[in-house]
This record gives structure tokens, C-alpha cells and sequence, in this order.
């Protein structure tokens, strides 16, 4: 990588409450906060999910995750830790799960559970926006804004979008001259890019094209990608972080003359390593929450 480029390391906050899902999370605390309980929805190897167990943990708020998948079946090392830090799992098929955009099934598991609905990308739901004055909080939370001022000073962004509620999340209160450079890693028909179109029209940002690259699997070039980077000391995730920096290094290839200041925006997920069989340091702070019970969750430094 040639100098200029940056990388906010966002996996480096903390080993469990760190990443995009932490601010995301935190942005939802804010605008509903003190939740008695909390709700939400992921696969096995969800970074969200994994998240937001852990921060329900040190915050001691009730989380429960609905989780495609069956309950008899070995739990993956994401489900493994979630269930270890409190979360209560919930085994959904394939036809409830895809159930759940749908408002009925959300309000069904809030109400039930007495708990905040937090959707799979970790936004509120809209009914559940709809309780709080969003006019006067939108793109205004701490969580957005001090991750909006660490983007400041540079000409692009790059960040990895799935559900792209980090993206949005950020772009009303990005300085005005860096652009957002979204490198999309869900395979959707362009329906997130069109979507954005839509939602934003004058947005300073871009989906960088991320030509051939494969969607769902990590295949032989995109583990290849992961090691290397592994060996120069930056874990990546094997979802997002790993097509970020492949679609990066394809679009630097493409590029001559000025070179534009670069933050490149690592969005953690490093637990989700474990699913291609990849190590994750973060187990023995796990381990180590569960081994000093005394210790005041909210007590834990988050650096
Ligand atoms: C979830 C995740 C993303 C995508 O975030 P969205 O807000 O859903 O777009 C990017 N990078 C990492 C490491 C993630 O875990």
C-alpha cells in the first residue's frame, strides 16, 4: 500500500466491544435509551450479534438473539460466546426468518419480550424510530458524529457497506470535503446502490464497482488477500474487511496522477475469522469477563 493511506482501526478499540457494531449499537442506545431489554436478529457468524452480546453484557441489559438455525445443532464459536455472555438464543427456520423486515414479526418479539427491537444491520426499526423525536436526533448521536470526526482530513473514506446503515449513519455529518467511497459485499442486484440513489441524491459518495469479486465465500484469491495482510500485521474479517482491501488495491491499480489522501475505515468483525477456521484474539477477554463475575461490567476500560 503506498503512503497516504490511512486505516481507522475500529477492531482495535477493544477486543469484544469494538468495530462498526459498536457505534451502531450505541447510536440506537442513545435514541432509545435505558432499554429494559433488547432484541435482534443474525446468521451464525454475525458480528452483530456477537456484539451485541457482548455490550449488553457490560452494560447488563437482556439481549436476545434470533438466530437462523437450529438449536440442535453444534453452535458456532459466534453462538458459543454469545450464549456464554448472557444471550439468550432463539432458533428461527427458514421461512420465520425471512420474516424479519417484516414490522408484525418485529413488534411480535418486542412486545413479547419487553425489549427494543434492533434490526439485523443494527438500526431501529422505522415504527420503532417513529417513538422517538427523530427530527431532533437523527445524525446527531455521539456515536455518529465522533466517528464522522475521524474521517475528517482526507479526500475518501472507504468503508464496507452490508446493510450500509454505518454509511448512512455517517453521511449527514461527515465533513463536507471527503468523499464516501462504499464498497458494497452483498450480492442485492444493486438494490442498496439504487436505494441510496434514491435517498441521496447530491451525497458525496460512490460504490466503488467491485467488478468480479465473489459474493458469500471466501474464495482462494480473497484468503490469499486475508493472509497477506495477516502477515503484515493487519487482521482483517473475512466477509467485509477482506473485499475492502480488494477492491482498494483494484481501484489503486486503476489510478495515475494525484493521489488522494486515503482513510481507509476497518470496521472490525475479527470474531468472524473463526468461521473460515482463521484465529481471533478476543476469547481470553471473554474469558476473562466470565472469570472476574465482581468486576463491575461498566467498569471495564474501553480504549
Ligand atoms: C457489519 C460489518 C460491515 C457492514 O456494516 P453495515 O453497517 O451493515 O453496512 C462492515 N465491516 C464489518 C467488519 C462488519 O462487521
Amino acid at each position: 500500500m503506498r503512503p497516504g493511506i490511512d486505516i481507522l482501526r475500529l477492531d482495535a478499540i477493544h477486543p469484544l466491544l469494538s468495530g462498526n457494531k459498536l457505534f451502531k449499537v450505541l447510536d440506537a442506545l442513545e435514541r432509545l435509551p435505558d432499554p429494559q431489554a433488547l432484541v435482534s436478529v443474525g446468521g451464525v457468524h454475525s458480528n452483530h450479534l456477537h456484539a451485541l452480546a457482548a455490550i449488553g453484557y457490560h452494560c447488563g441489559i437482556p439481549v436476545t438473539g434470533l438466530v437462523r438455525g437450529y438449536a440442535n445443532v453444534e453452535l458456532t464459536p459466534t453462538l458459543a460466546d454469545c450464549r456464554k455472555l448472557g444471550m439468550q438464543l432463539v432458533f428461527l427456520d427458514r421461512q420465520q426468518y425471512r420474516q424479519r423486515y417484516e414490522a408484525d414479526f418485529q413488534q411480535y418479539w418486542a412486545q413479547s419480550l419487553g425489549a427494543v427491537w434492533i434490526g439485523e444491520g443494527g438500526a431501529l426499526a422505522p415504527w420503532q424510530e417513529a417513538s422517538v423525536d427523530r427530527a431532533e436526533v437523527a445524525g446527531t448521536s455521539k456515536a455518529a458524529q465522533a466517528l464522522a470526526e475521524l474521517c475528517g482530513g482526507y479526500d475518501q473514506v472507504w468503508l464496507a457497506t452490508g446493510s450500509g446503515t454505518t454509511a448512512r449513519m455517517v453521511l449527514p455529518v461527515l465533513p463536507a470535503q471527503p468523499r464516501l467511497m462504499l464498497v458494497h459485499t452483498v450480492a442485492d442486484q444493486g438494490e442498496l446502490e439504487t436505494s441510496w440513489r434514491t435517498s441521496y441524491p447530491d451525497g458525496n459518495y460512490q460504490f466503488v464497482d467491485s467488478c468480479d469479486m465473489p459474493f458469500g465465500r471466501l474464495s482462494p484469491e480473497l484468503r490469499e488477500l486475508l493472509e497477506r495482510y495477516d502477515a503484515l500485521g493487519l487482521p482483517l474479517d473475512p466477509v467485509y474487511g477482506v473485499r475492502l482491501l480488494a477492491a482498494l488495491e483494484q481501484w489503486l491499480q486503476t489510478q495515475s496522477g494525484v493521489e488522494p489522501r486515503i482513510l481507509l475505515v476497518h470496521g472490525g468483525g475479527l470474531q468472524g475469522r473463526r468461521a473460515v477456521g482463521l484465529s481471533w484474539s478476543g476469547q481470553a477477554t471473554i474469558e476473562s469477563w466470565l472469570a472476574n463475575p465482581h468486576l463491575p461490567a461498566s467498569s471495564v476500560p474501553v480504549r
